[in-house]
């Protein structure tokens, strides 16, 4: 039998257990490497929260079961992210022990090879050693900024954080270039639940049976390294998870995503049109939506802009835009509530992303070879945004926040002039990058591979 057909032999009938955190950043990548790993023969079972759960029947192909979280409708609807975080590993451990536990004696045809989980939640390693259960770490952010997370000590120990208002703008020598104003945070009424975290997803590593990132070798070569030498377990670069396999992009949506912009983009020219979106967290002020909207109204260029309900805080959805706003674009300007956005993305009228750099949205303009404009908000965003703007040198960062003339200059500078399509030509090479890196021999081909063997050589 060829190693190949062997391998798959091997596959069928081992299970693996996924337990996404239910934030769309997290869920997006869980589910797309769940559909990798089914694609490659495993049986895939997914433990969900009832928050912010999938419907089961979009995903036919696993089989799901979900915990109770027992949130309150205030907890649930916690604008301090940390807060949230916080009820969600308070409430979820032990439902999820007791449904792992369930699962691990019911499934004994198909033993369960290992979890696979997200180190947001900070309880998995307890509960899978306490069920000697293998457990590997899905990291849904980027290697660069999981090497300035990795870093925290050291950080500490030569001042840089906390932050002082007087030293943002210095660059951290020693991940240049990487400012002090990008290293990670999340504001919240009690900051050590921010140190907690960072803990989580770094120390708690060390013990886990491997890692696995939805990114590629050559976009992130030198994080990946140091995240090597640093925890001592496999390491496993299988992105961009997106590109691995077809999948229906509707399926892993919390919002219920409005095709109309599909159709709007088809009468654009191509590579004419800003499409502006901040992920599914980030929340603006009443002033910066209204610099956001003039700045892209004063630009002339046509935009597609996502205006999710809660963006604006304060308002339901659009109430402060005057009057009339869009009326007077005629026809340049179209606002959804939420997008289908690697089909935005990729279609041909696009020509800027402008992004917050949540790490999925970012690496979904690079697979488009899409140039962006960077506003990052919180946690790895401003990591993100620093590689996009000085590292692969594939966008521009709105350094001085958001401001109407800043937004202009920038959309000016990425569509008029010879600067804008130097980037276009870098953000295309990275494209070529992703396309190249899954097919047979590259790197993140190989990697998958790796990660599969390792798999299947783990004993629970
Ligand atoms: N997304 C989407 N439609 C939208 C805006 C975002 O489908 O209108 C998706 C986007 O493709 C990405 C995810 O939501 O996969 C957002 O993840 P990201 O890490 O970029 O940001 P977060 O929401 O975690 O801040």
């Amino acid at each position: 039998m060829s190693p190949c057909k062997l391998q798959m032999e091997q596959r069928k009938g081992r299970r693996l257990i996924l337990f996404p955190f239910p934030l769309q950043g997290h869920i997006n990548p869980m589910l797309e490497l769940a559909n990798i790993l089914h694609f490659k023969g495993f049986s895939i079972t997914i433990i969900q929260t009832n928050f912010n759960s999938l419907n089961p029947s979009t995903h036919p192909q696993f089989t799901f079961h979900s915990i109770s979280d027992d949130l309150s409708e205030s907890e649930a609807a916690e604008d301090d992210l940390l807060l949230l975080l916080s009820h969600l590993n308070t409430k979820c451990s032990e439902p999820f022990r007791e449904c792992l536990a369930t699962l691990l004696s019911s499934l004994t045809e198909e033993p369960v090879a290992c979890l696979i989980c997200d180190p947001l939640f900070d309880f998995t390693q307890s509960v899978a050693e306490s069920l000697k259960l293998p457990w590997i770490l899905l990291r849904t952010s980027g290697a660069s900024s999981t090497a300035v997370y990795s870093a925290f000590p050291l950080l500490w120990e030569k001042g840089y954080i906390p932050k002082q208002d007087s030293r943002l703008e210095e660059t951290v020598t020693e991940l240049s270039p990487v400012k002090v104003k990008d290293l990670p945070m999340i504001h919240s009424s009690d900051p050590e639940r921010f140190f907690k975290l960072v803990r989580s997803i770094t120390y708690e590593t060390k013990d886990s049976y491997g890692y696995i990132f939805n990114t590629f070798e050559d976009l992130e070569q030198d994080a990946l390294a140091t995240i090597r030498k640093k925890f001592h377990i496999p390491v496993f670069p299988i992105g961009p998870f997106h590109k691995c396999v077809p999948a229906t992009t509707s399926a892993n949506s919390l919002l219920s995503q409005d095709r109309s912009c599909i159709s709007w983009l088809n009468t654009q020219a191509p590579k004419s049109v800003i499409y502006v979106s901040f992920g599914s967290i980030a929340a603006i002020n009443e002033a910066q939506f209204l610099e956001i909207g003039w700045g892209l109204a004063n630009s002339k260029q046509s935009f597609l802009w996502v205006v999710r309900p809660g963006l604006v805080q304060g308002s339901e959805w659009l109430e402060p835009l005057p009057s009339g706003f869009l009326e007077s674009l005629n026809g340049m300007g179209h606002i959804v509530k939420w997008a289908p956005q690697k089909e935005v993305l990729a279609h041909q009228a696009v020509g800027v992303f402008w992004t917050h750099t949540g790490w999925n949205s970012t690496l979904e303009g690079i697979c488009e070879g899409v140039p962006m404009i960077c506003i990052p908000f919180f946690a790895d965003q401003m990591v993100n945004a620093r590689y996009v703007s000085d590292v692969w040198k594939i966008g521009l960062q709105l350094e001085v926040g958001i401001k109407r003339e800043e937004i202009e200059r920038a959309i000016r500078r990425l569509m008029m002039e010879k600067e804008g399509e130097e980037i276009r030509d870098r953000v295309s090479k990275l494209k070529d990058m992703a396309n190249l890196c899954l097919k047979q021999g590259g790197t993140s081909y190989q990697s998958l591979d790796d990660l599969i063997n390792h798999i299947l050589s783990l004993e629970s």
